[in-house]
Formats: structure tokens, C-alpha cells, sequence
């Protein structure tokens, strides 16, 4: 029997980073008929966010602890998926391993960018989809066959990949939540996306297969579900036929899509609110020449109608947005911020562009003048619009947006507050931002109730400076009263809060609109039980 351990060290813990791409192999290689009754196959994965690892300050002692872990098993083969963020570990990893010689076989996007940059770090490195490919090298390892994958199909039939769901390989159980494979594949070409050069087509998995899985995470209870099919709504039928059998069989489970605003009209919007779930939607620049640099058509009139369509029906929904784009400037970039949240989405996700290699955006790197990281994670150091000075800026706006805004659930009250005090999204975040620095706040605690405090501390702050005073109670009792019942739905526990305005108006269209809101009601002081 040939051991043999399909490996990767995941990003974080969450129940959104799951071994899946490793599964997938170590599923195929047990159900590959060379080698089915050859080898033993195990799936072990790490976490940055493991304890043990996250302890260890440098990438040479986290190499030791994951290698040791892994020459523990006894294996005579590993499989290694790399990734942006776990390549230097991997790299040092292997040096330890080959002391054991274990022949390491590397695949993952990764390998797929740039597989002769590998050559003499992994015995093998295996480019694109590896369900049929590492289970022939396998195969050839053994029997000390021919191993062709120049013969090999581009991309592979879905209906012959096993699911790693349905063969135990990965519990969904073990890690709150499940990875969803739909599709394969991208009708669009986003530059800076690995699909950029892939072939423009979508493969779809079997519908029995994706009927089977809905019915396993149904038994397991499984609590939360990530979709992954990047443009879930593209084919109207088909989602509107899942979200239906999704609200039938798994009522209770929460999903993550990621969708395409062109693409919503009400019938479907009306469809996602049949079932718990949330949408994100990339947005990535508000500016229409940016998008263009990167290949992403986009018709601002037809998103602003959709996202309307998403506000009305109710849909919860988040935005993306990329900073150091091609042609984009920190002024767009800050146009930007203000027009994602004028949408009032649930949260706005700020990100540094990646220049990754394997894609068309870095082929074209030199000719676009963008200048980036050489090394993993290929961030953008600056443009010709856009400078480390401005990066640095961007940087603090996106960690401001993400405590005051997103971990804040501000989106309820954020518009209306900004509107009062006559301030602009992506002003208000920088403002915030030195407050925060002046203040001692930790951008990076994500616990409500403390976030609320500063909220209320920096709100009080600014109606003074403003001389707007008139407003601080108001808009304290609304960001009380919204965060007690964030914090209600998400635990379970009632809070007592203070307010000083009757709760059924502060509970109603009126608090949309803070400056008609302190016109028109009384106050009223009161304690209310949420
Ligand atoms: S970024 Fe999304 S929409 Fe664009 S090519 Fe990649 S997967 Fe497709």
C-alpha cells in the first residue's frame, strides 16, 4: 500500500476556508481504478489561524511544525495544493520533506500561474485541474509508467469527478459550513482574475450529484453553505430551479452567492428572499474607464437599478471594491467608496489589487505601468495614477469601512447620519480613522458591542464639532436600538437599552431620515427590552 496525504494550509479559520480543492484530489485518487487498490489516501489541512502555526513567528518554524505533523503519518507521497498564501510555507516544507524522501507532487493555482518557477523545489507539479491528472502521475509513479499530460483533455467533464461530500473524504460538519461547487468556470474575463485566460466557458456539475449534496448537508444540518459558481445568477432558470429546492430541502441553512448585477430583475431577486442567504456582488471601481482597463463591462445606470430592485425586495447584499486598478486614482477610488455606499449594502469589502501571475493583467503589467510585489501577495505597490502614498491612504480607509461599517452593521443608520452632518461616505471613514488613531481604538476588534461604543464616541465628536448637537441623541438611540437587535438575532440574548425617543418611531421609515426624524418626534425617555 502506497501512503499518500493530499495536503493544504488554509487561510484562516472560517467555516469559508475549507480544504476543498485537496479533497477534491484526494477523492479522486481513491476512486482512480490504477490506483484505487494501491493506495491509502488521507486528507490532513492546516490553518494559519491553527493555534500551533499562528504561534510560531517565522515561515521556517511553521514549515517544521506542518512537516513534522505530516512525516508523523508515514507517508510515501503528498499532494500539496499552493496557494498565494501558503507558497513560501510549502516551499520550505518541501526542502524538509525531500530529507525523508517523500516525493512531493504540487498543484493549485499557484503551480497552475507559473509551474517552471517550481522545478526544483517539488518532484512533480501538476498545472489546472488535478482530479485526473494526479491520480495518473500517481499511478506512473508506482508502476513506473508513461505519465502524458499533454494528452490530457484541457478541461476536464464534470460528471466524472466524485464528490468529496459524498465519499466522506471532507466532513462539512467538522467546519461549521461547506464549500458548494456548482460550476466551473467564468462567462467573463476580469483581468486581474485567474479565469482571464481560461476558456470563456461555464461547465456545469450534474444536477444528481448537486441534488445529493443538497440532501447530505440537509442531514447533517449543516449550518451555512458558500456557493462556489461565480455568477450563480447568469442562467436565470436554473437558479430560480435551485433556490426553489434549496427552500425545500434546506430551509433552515444560510448561503452565500456571488452574483451579477446585470443579471437581477425582480422575479429572482423575489426568489432570494425565499430562503436565509446573502449576496456579494463585485463591484470593484465605480469609475466606467477603470472597469474598462480590466475588462469588466459595467452600465452604472442598470446597477444602480438592480441594486434598487435587491433594497426593495429586501435581499441582504454586499459590494467589492479594489483599490490600485489600472487608471484609477485615489480620488476615483474615494468616488468609489461614496457611490458603493449610497447603494446601502449590508457590508462594502475593500481590497489591494493582486497582480497574479496567470493572469492577463499580469502579462500586460508593464504596458498598463503598474509596478507590484514580486512575491506572493503580488499587491500593487503603485501606478502611474495612483502612489504608495495613495496606497497607504487606501489601506486606512478600507481597515476604517470595515470595523465602523461592516463589523459596525451600520448599514441601517450610516446614509442618514452622513446625510446630517452634510459628509460623504469615504470623508466620514477618514475621519474616523484618525479619531481611531487619536483614540486608541483597535481597528482590528471586531466585538459589537465595543465597535458600538466608538461609533456613538466619534458620532458625539463630530455633531459637536459641527455645532450639530441637536442630532447626538437621535442618532444615539438609533445606532442602540439597531445594534441591540443585531446583537439579539445573532445570539439570542435580550439587552435592556436606554432611549430617549419612543421606540416605535426610532423603530420605523422615520429614523431613515435623522433631520425629519428630530423635526417631527418627541422625545420620550424610556427602557426597552429587545
Ligand atoms: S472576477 Fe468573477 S466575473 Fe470576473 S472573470 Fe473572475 S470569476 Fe468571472
Amino acid at each position: 500500500m502506497t501512503k499518500i496525504i493530499c495536503t493544504t494550509l488554509l487561510v484562516e479559520k472560517s467555516p469559508q476556508a475549507l480544504p476543498l480543492g485537496a479533497a477534491c484530489v484526494a477523492s479522486a485518487i481513491k476512486h482512480y481504478p490504477g490506483t484505487e487498490k494501491e493506495c491509502e489516501v488521507k486528507l490532513i489541512s492546516f490553518s494559519r489561524e491553527d493555534e500551533e502555526i499562528a504561534a510560531l513567528k517565522s515561515d521556517e518554524q511553521k514549515a517544521d511544525f506542518i512537516a513534522g505533523r505530516l512525516l508523523k503519518e508515514k507517508p510515501q507521497i503528498i499532494c500539496m495544493s499552493v496557494f498565494v498564501w501558503n507558497r513560501t510555507i510549502f516551499e520550505l516544507c518541501a526542502e524538509r520533506l525531500h530529507k525523508h524522501n517523500i516525493i512531493i507532487i504540487a498543484g493549485g493555482p499557484e503551480i497552475t500561474a507559473h509551474p517552471d518557477v517550481f522545478e526544483n523545489t517539488f518532484d512533480y507539479t501538476v498545472t489546472g485541474e488535478g482530479e485526473t491528472k494526479v491520480p495518473r502521475l500517481i499511478e506512473s509513479i508506482i508502476f513506473q509508467k508513461p505519465y502524458t499530460p499533454e494528452t490530457f483533455p484541457k478541461s476536464l467533464d464534470l460528471k466524472d469527478i466524485p464528490s468529496p461530500y459524498l465519499d466522506g473524504t471532507i466532513d462539512p460538519t467538522e467546519f461549521c459550513g461547506a464549500l458548494w461547487e456548482l460550476a466551473r468556470g467564468c462567462p467573463f474575463k476580469c483581468s486581474y482574475c485567474y479565469e482571464s485566460k481560461g476558456e470563456k466557458t461555464v461547465r456545469l456539475f450534474p444536477e444528481e450529484r448537486i441534488d445529493k449534496e443538497l440532501e447530505l448537508f440537509a442531514r447533517k444540518k449543516v449550518p451555512q453553505v458558500f456557493v462556489l459558481d461565480p455568477t450563480y445568477n447568469a442562467n436565470k432558470q436554473r437558479a430560480l430551479a435551485l433556490l426553489k429546492k434549496i427552500a425545500r430541502v434546506t430551509p433552515d441553512t444560510f448561503y452565500y452567492f456571488e452574483a451579477r448585477a446585470e443579471f437581477i430583475d425582480r422575479e429572482m431577486a423575489k426568489a432570494f428572499t425565499k430562503i436565509p442567504c446573502a449576496l456579494q456582488i463585485g463591484l470593484q471601481s465605480a469609475d466606467e474607464n477603470v472597469l474598462k482597463k480590466v475588462n469588466r463591462p459595467f452600465n452604472k445606470k442598470l446597477f444602480i437599478k438592480n441594486i434598487g430592485i435587491l433594497n426593495q425586495e429586501g435581499v441582504t447584499f454586499g459590494l467589492d471594491l479594489i483599490y490600485g486598478l489600472p487608471g484609477e486614482s485615489f480620488a476615483s477610488f474615494r468616488e468609489g467608496i461614496n457611490f458603493a455606499a449610497s447603494l446601502y449594502p449590508n457590508n462594502l469589502e475593500i481590497f489591494c489589487l493582486s497582480v497574479l501571475p496567470g493572469t492577463d493583467l499580469f502579462d500586460r503589467a508593464e504596458e498598463l505601468n503598474l509596478t507590484f510585489e514580486k512575491r506572493p501577495p503580488y499587491n500593487i505597490i503603485k501606478t502611474d495614477k495612483f502612489s504608495p502614498e495613495d496606497k497607504i491612504k487606501a489601506q486606512a480607509l478600507a481597515s476604517a469601512c470595515s470595523y465602523f461599517y461592516n463589523d459596525g452593521r451600520a448599514v441601517p443608520w450610516f446614509m442618514t447620519i452622513c446625510h446630517v452632518l452634510k459628509t460623504k461616505p469615504a470623508a466620514f471613514f477618514e475621519q474616523f480613522y484618525e479619531f481611531a488613531k487619536k483614540n486608541n481604538i483597535k481597528l482590528d476588534c471586531c466585538e459589537h458591542k465595543l465597535i458600538e461604543e466608538n461609533q456613538l464616541k466619534f458620532i458625539t465628536f463630530l455633531c459637536r464639532q459641527k455645532h450639530l448637537d441637536r442630532y447626538t441623541s437621535a442618532a444615539t438611540d438609533i445606532i442602540r436600538f439597531n445594534g441591540a437587535i443585531s446583537r439579539k438575532t445573532a445570539t439570542g440574548k435580550s439587552e435592556k437599552i436606554k432611549l430617549t425617543y419612543p421606540p416605535e418611531y426610532i423603530d420605523s421609515q422615520y429614523a431613515l431620515d435623522l433631520d425629519f426624524f428630530v423635526k417631527n418626534v418627541k422625545p420620550r425617555p424610556s427602557t426597552v427590552t429587545i
